[in-house]
């Protein structure tokens, strides 16, 4: 994917919109305006159908039918009503367990929630690689814990988990939410679902339109949750305010291409891995951070570029390639990234590390192209600081 001149690398944060996604929606925003929960006219009805019909698709995807699907204006506010709606209704005696290599919206919504309804919060380390420690997730969960949150593909470093072990060691007392926006792009997404009570996905990061995630659970478990405001009676209440219905359309299409397209996971990988080789023999103390190729998100090459401070490579980089040296989330803030500490680099290794992220629309010349430039750049880099040092 170019834009302009530039080449994007930047898909973990936001995929581009696939235009068969937007010629899904183009129709959308023009026959369906009518208010999807009007019951008393024929357009009405007409747009519910629409919104059933993409909760189908989207549950489909995950395995499970239109009523697991609720919602949401993307995955922070899923990840919250998992969380926060949980633990307002379990809560105060019990504990929510997390992993140390969560999102920051996974992250703010265990503390905020472990503060306001009096929850213990635990976090499990994650090893070398990024994956759960399995071993001490067993070892914390207990009788009191209520919820367990987990990240199915991690976001900074790509690392996919075994969520079928980690339901496996905390057993089905707890609930457990997995965070799966990243996941799409490089798992079965079903046999997540088949392991979780709840699980969160995000449209942006699936070539859909931003602005609309769904929390997924079976209606018993969706009633355990409390909803996060009040409001009509939309969703059953646990979500109200007006699905929009062109965006729930984009969303349903853009899934429904993941599936088509699951074999370009293969090709992404390959490129991925040809362009972390050619960064590496043209300039040299670059390492992958995380877990090997087959065992991560076929598109994510978190690189430690030694000698060189991600944020001003990044910066003599633009306007030409589009990265991260963080979850966009967080990026622009000057305190490394917590998964990148969590996974035992020290605050300096963390601040040499970037995220490039290939997807959908990447090329060969694109990846050629852009070796070039931030070779170019890592040797300007490393001179400058030499230069400084004499
Ligand atoms: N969880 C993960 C793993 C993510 O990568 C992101 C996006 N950075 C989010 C949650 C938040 O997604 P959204 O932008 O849809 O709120």
């Amino acid at each position: 994917m170019r834009y302009r001149d530039a080449i994007y690398l930047d898909y973990q944060a936001s995929a581009p919109l696939d235009p068969d996604v937007l010629s899904a929606m183009q129709g959308s925003w023009q026959s369906d305006f009518a208010n999807p929960h009007a019951a008393e006219h024929a357009l009405g009805w007409r747009a519910n159908a629409v919104i059933e019909a993409a909760a189908n698709t989207i549950g489909a995807f995950a395995g499970v039918g239109a009523d697991h699907v609720v919602f949401t204006s993307g995955a922070t506010e899923a990840n919250w009503l998992a969380i926060a709606g949980a633990a307002e209704k379990l809560g105060p005696t019990g504990r929510i367990i997390i992993s140390a290599a969560e999102h920051k919206s996974v992250e703010a919504a265990a503390e905020s929630s472990a503060a306001r309804y009096g929850l213990d919060l635990v976090r499990i380390g994650v090893d070398r690689t990024g994956a759960v420690d399995i071993e001490r997730l067993g070892a914390a969960t207990g009788g009191r814990t209520v919820l367990v949150s987990v990240i199915a593909v991690g976001n900074e470093v790509g690392t996919i988990n075994d969520i079928e072990e980690i339901r496996t060691i905390i057993g089905r007392e707890a609930l457990l939410h997995v965070d799966a926006s990243q996941a799409p792009a490089a798992v079965d997404v079903a046999s997540i679902m088949a392991q979780a009570d709840l699980m969160t996905l995000s449209s942006h990061k699936v070539y859909g339109p931003k602005g609309i995630g769904v929390l997924l659970g079976a209606p018993e478990t969706l009633k355990r949750l409390a909803p996060l405001m009040a409001g009509g009676a939309q969703q059953g209440g646990l979500r109200p305010g007006t699905v929009p219905t062109p965006l729930c359309v984009g969303f349903a299409r853009a899934l429904a291409k993941m599936d088509e397209l699951r074999s370009e996971r293969e090709r992404i990988s390959i490129l991925r891995d040809r362009f972390v080789k050619a960064l590496q023999e043209r300039c040299g103390g670059v390492t992958m951070i995380g877990a090997a190729s087959g065992q991560r998100h076929p598109g994510n090459a978190c690189l430690r570029i030694e000698g060189v401070e991600a944020q001003d490579l990044l910066q003599a980089l633009q306007p030409r390639i589009a990265a991260s040296s963080q979850s966009a989330c967080n990026s622009g803030s000057i305190e490394p990234s917590h998964v990148l500490v969590a996974l035992g680099l020290s605050l300096e290794e963390a601040r040499e590390c970037v995220r490039f992220s290939l997807g959908r629309f990447s090329d060969l010349a694109q990846i050629e192209e852009a070796t070039a430039l931030i070779a170019t750049a890592i040797a300007e880099r490393r001179a400058l600081t030499r230069r400084l040092a004499v």
